[in-house]
């Protein structure tokens, strides 16, 4: 048999996207915290996918109607004030959490966490618009909503992605995302951490070696991670953070200052109402974004300085300038550069060795931040390219290496160690963090009772000593060993780590052959009914959402035709007798009725009719046109109506 090769045929100058066998395109996602990215790249220059409006950020917000149709991005950031309740945002925060981990959090989430059912995993559920929803499944809506994005630019079917996530991310949070992209028809070709992702944006990986900084200063996280290049190998010396310092504490405080000034200027000992706390955080983002960027006069500031709430029929106006800004922020600004310098000495470099910073985050855009990084490091920072789009950047690089090949072969490591409960409920480590992966290494264990034919395996991550200390990812048996005195059994467990960070363990006992493995899933993971379960509903709403996006361009095209009738109706309807007007009067309601409450077939049907019977008209209209164009009325008649349309 032989395959027929199907020569693909480009415009000069056009290269080919990034593409799967089957044509479809591989992109790279930033699945932010606050805000998501999608772009795409080609020749090792990456493209980020912006909407209509040039925007390339997608807030990762999500607003659900009560029939579980999801809205993503702008949109549903608008309701979160007034529909808290159906609304959800900083998912990501709880991706691979257990209810036990989130316990703490609960008095600050907007959503009630829903107590695990009977059966289900011990992932956290949230009570959104009556729903109950797992992180997981809100994160596919953002993740659809980009593949959309990104459907809708390139005009091609999007398969394919390598998806970023924070360093520190742990198993469950990692194949959390992973089944959010399935949800979402996604196959993710690699998960990368996103400060890798970052430092291949700048083409890090192209220098011979060096140790990089990368600072991100999102909405309301920060992240520091140091990076050492080494042979086409990046790995994490340290990170460190703080999951609640951003740009959003920087809000507050301009925010505190706003009010403070207004219950002075009004004599309000009145405690605040909730519009006006509301309204002051929101003029202080604006405020802090004009003056970050030097704005020298927008609609909403006058020239970048001053600020006015009018709330509840009173007004206010306070005068901020970037010196006045950087003030009142400072103090948090120091905060992230105390955490950069424990995470250097964690890593055992001084600011000095550091050969480059790369800056990340909608946050760094901030001078003082600039200025301050600059002063650590004695270097200005990298900030060529944008701080919000530098991360699903390196995706797309990725992305493209992975799919069409390149000479860059990343690497990234293990983020924490992976180890096997021993006696004593210590942790024996098998493949520390920092390894390079993907990796396979086994050890070897024996048994510790005379005729003791089973073993139990309890494999754990992190960093401690003791069992309980570390997260416990997997546990399971291996059984039919046969019976020997103790020590005699050698049962080798083999931890293999693939490229996205992703744990399979496999225990053999060495003199019998006797074998057990597992695809470790995450305790805090889906369970496998659960995922099947998601996909079917994933796969049923597509269809149903394919279903009304064709009614609504069925609707659009119907529409377009009656127009254009009505529009040569009135200019030449005197070209029709009384019975063909009849008709053609007829077909026309048949068809208006049908775009207000009929489906797509009889749409589709009735606009087929209605061209048919317009044909003889068509036709009429043509030799009238004809005509007039020969005895040169045309000429004329295409002049007037400008000249009148200039006059008036
Ligand atoms: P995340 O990584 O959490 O998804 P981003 O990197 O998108 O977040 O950063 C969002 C934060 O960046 C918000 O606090 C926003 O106010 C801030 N930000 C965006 N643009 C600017 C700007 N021009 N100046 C200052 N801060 C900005
Ligand atoms: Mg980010």
């Amino acid at each position: 048999m032989t395959d027929t090769v199907l020569l693909q045929i480009h415009e000069p100058g056009e290269t080919p996207l990034p593409h799967a066998k089957d044509g479809s395109v591989a992109v790279g996602i930033d699945l932010g915290t606050t805000n998501s990215v999608v772009a795409v790249s080609r020749d090792q220059v990456a493209e980020v996918l912006r909407d209509a409006d040039g925007a390339a950020l997608v807030p990762s917000v999500v607003a659900f109607a009560p029939d579980r149709s999801a809205l993503v991005g702008e949109l549903a950031r608008r309701l979160l004030l007034s529909r808290p309740d159906h609304v959800v945002s900083s998912v990501k925060r709880l991706m691979g959490r257990g209810l036990e981990d989130v316990k703490a959090l609960a008095g600050q989430l907007p959503h009630a966490i829903e107590p695990t059912e009977e059966g289900q995993s011990k992932m956290v559920r949230l009570a959104v618009a009556g729903h109950r929803l797992s992180p997981v499944e809100i994160s596919a809506e953002i993740l659809k909503a980009l593949k959309e994005r990104a459907e809708d630019t390139l005009g091609q079917r999007v398969a394919q992605a390598v998806i970023t996530v924070p360093a520190y991310f742990d198993d469950a949070a990692r194949a959390a995302t992973k089944d959010a992209a399935r949800i979402a028809g996604l196959e993710v070709l690699r998960l990368v951490n996103e400060p890798t992702a970052a430092a291949l944006a700048y083409g890090l990986d192209k220098e011979a070696e060096g140790l990089y900084a990368v600072y991100d200063l999102g909405g309301g996280t920060f992240d520091i991670s140091i990076l050492h290049m080494e042979k086409g190998v990046f790995q994490v010396k340290a990170t460190g953070g703080d999951a609640a310092l951003g740009g959003d504490d920087f809000d507050h405080a301009i925010a505190e200052h706003f009010l403070a000034e207004r219950r002075a200027a009004l004599g309000s000992e009145d405690l605040l109402t909730r519009s006006e706390v509301k309204l002051a955080l929101m003029t202080a983002r604006l405020a802090k974004e004009c003056l970050s960027s030097r704005c020298s006069g927008c609609p909403r500031c006058e020239g970048g300085q001053r600020w006015v709430l009018d709330v509840g029929g009173r007004h206010s106006e306070h005068e901020l300038d970037l010196a006045g800004m950087d003030a009142l922020i400072a103090p948090l600004v120091e905060r992230t550069l105390d955490i950069a310098r424990a995470v250097l000495d964690d890593a055992r470099v001084s600011p000095g060795d550091i050969k480059g910073v790369v800056l990340v985050g909608g946050s760094t855009r901030v001078p003082l931040v600039r200025a301050r990084i600059g002063d650590l490091f004695g270097q200005p920072p990298l900030a060529d390219i944008d701080p919000d789009e530098v991360v699903a950047v390196g995706a797309a690089l990725q992305a493209e290496a992975l799919t069409v090949g390149s000479d860059t072969l990343l690497l990234d490591v293990t983020p924490l160690s992976l180890g096997l409960e021993t006696m004593g409920c210590l942790v024996e480590k098998v493949i520390p963090r920092n390894t390079p992966i993907p990796v396979a290494k086994a050890q070897e264990f024996t048994t510790y009772q005379d005729g003791q034919t089973a073993m139990a395996i309890h494999v754990t991550q992190g960093e401690r000593e003791m069992v309980d200390q570390n997260r416990s990812l997997a546990r399971f048996t291996l059984k039919g060993i046969p019976p020997m005195a103790a020590s005699a059994a050698r049962i080798r467990v083999t931890f293999a780590v693939d490229a996205d960070g992703l744990l399979t363990v496999t225990a053999e006992e060495a003199t019998t052959g006797v074998a057990q493995q597992v695809e470790v899933k995450p305790s805090y993971g889906l369970s496998d009914d659960e995922m099947a379960t998601m996909l079917r509903d994933s796969l049923r709403n597509a269809r149903q959402d394919m279903e009304d996006r064709l009614l609504a361009e069925a609707r659009v095209e119907a529409g377009r035709l009656l127009a254009a009738l009505d529009a040569a109706l009135a200019a030449d309807g005197d070209l029709l007798d009384a019975a063909e007007r009849t008709t053609l009067d007829a077909a026309m309601r048949a068809l208006r009725d049908a775009v207000s409450d009929g489906d797509r077939e009889s749409i589709g049907g009735l606009a087929g009719d209605l061209e048919a019977a317009s044909k003889p008209f068509a036709e009429k209209r043509m030799d009238r046109g004809i005509r007039a164009a020969l005895s040169g009325v045309a000429v004329d008649t295409l002049d007037r109506p400008e000249s009148t349309s200039k006059s008036s």
